[in-house]
């Protein structure tokens, strides 16, 4: 029986992994759940699973997570060494499902116990990917990517023929505003830009996807997973998200994994590694769907591709002030400091001022983040005045 632990267990990814955990009883065992503030969900969850162990990152909700729990055997623990603590417990299996920076500590946690990790922090490979990668190298660890295009490369990415592999391509949905017009998106307001197409997600990822920052991000992620040069990994527009992304061999042989849109999919086939499980979801209808798009993605609409390219060729820490340069600006347009047409720019304008050399430990990552936090906070109150 695999023993898992879902680490970020209330958030999009986490909850979705627990409904299928519910699912599948008798399969797993759960040993650790956490969560950052959510402890009412969490204790729901806690009291349906049965962990050994559960963690709040906030520990001003310790008393009523424990209150929750008090007829369980369950250990409550709370703060940040106790989110640390979950992923290293009894697990054979960790699903890396916290968002931004918190991840960082407890992935890389996990991923040194050399088991097996189900990888749905981006911000972790963008931000630390040489170090995590490293890691990962270093301890053997199965790093089994959930984020929907990576899982389908992960695929069909046929290690053995490494070496005929041309190209991967990332396909993407272009979001919200994929039509528009540069001066169209410039108006736009934080509830445009959540109101995604085809997939439902959290606020963050919502507005990188309007941006495509989300697929700048990608390109990097896919950069350190698959070990691909910038130049070597594709992007292509596919309205539908129905084709998750796409290998390319040299002999023309070009390999894709199709499914619904629909996190439960990627996060089914990580728990179930290297099996497959069987679950509830309606078979993917080619024929109803009738005809699959594909177009070029406009750099001049949406800078963020470049931007995320420059980036990994830049090296140093690059890719790691681009992403805290883009969570900052993000939260400035959510809270209307910034506007749309803004966020792009004020990344770029801390790329420039902020470059150093590549980061050699997670303390390190903190710093130079915060710095580009700053940085970026300085330039945001700069313009929205
Ligand atoms: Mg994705």
């Amino acid at each position: 029986m695999k023993i898992v632990t879902v680490l970020g267990s209330t958030g999009s990814v986490g909850r979705t992994t627990v409904n299928l955990l519910k699912k599948s009883s008798g399969k797993y065992k759960v040993d650790a759940l956490t969560a950052d503030s959510n402890w009412r969900l969490l204790a729901e969850q806690a009291s349906f699973l049965n962990p050994r162990f559960v963690a709040i990152a906030n520990e001003q909700y310790y008393m009523q997570l424990k209150d929750a729990l008090s007829s369980s055997d369950v250990t409550v623990a709370a703060g940040a060494n106790a989110i640390v603590e979950a992923s290293e417990g009894a697990a054979d299996w960790v699903m890396a499902g916290i968002v931004g920076t918190a991840g960082l500590k407890p992935t890389m946690a996990a991923v040194r116990r050399g088991i097996t990790v189900a990888f749905a922090n981006k911000e972790c490979l963008v931000s630390a990917g040489c170090l995590m990668m490293e890691e990962v190298k270093k301890h053997k660890t199965n790093l089994l990517p959930v984020d929907s295009e990576h899982n389908a490369i992960f695929q069909v990415f046929e290690t053995d023929n490494r070496s005929w592999i041309n190209k991967i391509i990332l396909t993407a949905s272009g979001g919200p505003f994929r039509d528009c017009s540069l001066e169209e998106m410039a108006k736009k307001n934080p509830e445009e830009a959540l109101a995604h197409p085809t997939w439902n997600m959290g606020k963050k990822i919502s507005i990188d996807s309007a941006t495509m920052m989300n697929k700048g991000l990608e390109i990097i992620e896919a950069h350190h997973l698959f070990g691909m040069q910038e130049d070597s990994i594709d992007v292509l527009v596919h309205p539908q998200s129905i084709v998750h992304s796409l290998v390319s061999y040299s002999d023309g042989s070009v390999l894709a994994q199709l499914a619904h849109p629909d996190m439960a999919v990627p996060i089914a086939y990580a728990l179930a590694w290297p099996d497959r499980m069987e679950f509830p979801m309606a078979p993917l209808n080619l024929a109803d769907i009738g005809s699959l798009s594909f177009h070029q993605p406009d750099s001049i609409r949406f800078p963020a591709l470049e931007l995320a390219r420059e980036a990994i060729r830049s090296g140093g820490n690059a890719n790691l002030v681009l992403n805290a340069a883009n969570e900052v600006a993000v939260e400035g347009f959510l809270a209307r400091k910034i506007s749309f047409a803004d966020i792009i720019p004020v990344v770029k304008d801390v790329l420039q001022r902020e470059y150093h050399r590549a980061p050699t430990s997670l303390e390190e990552v903190f710093i130079m983040e915060d710095a580009a936090r700053r940085e970026t906070r300085a330039i945001l109150q700069k313009i929205s005045k």
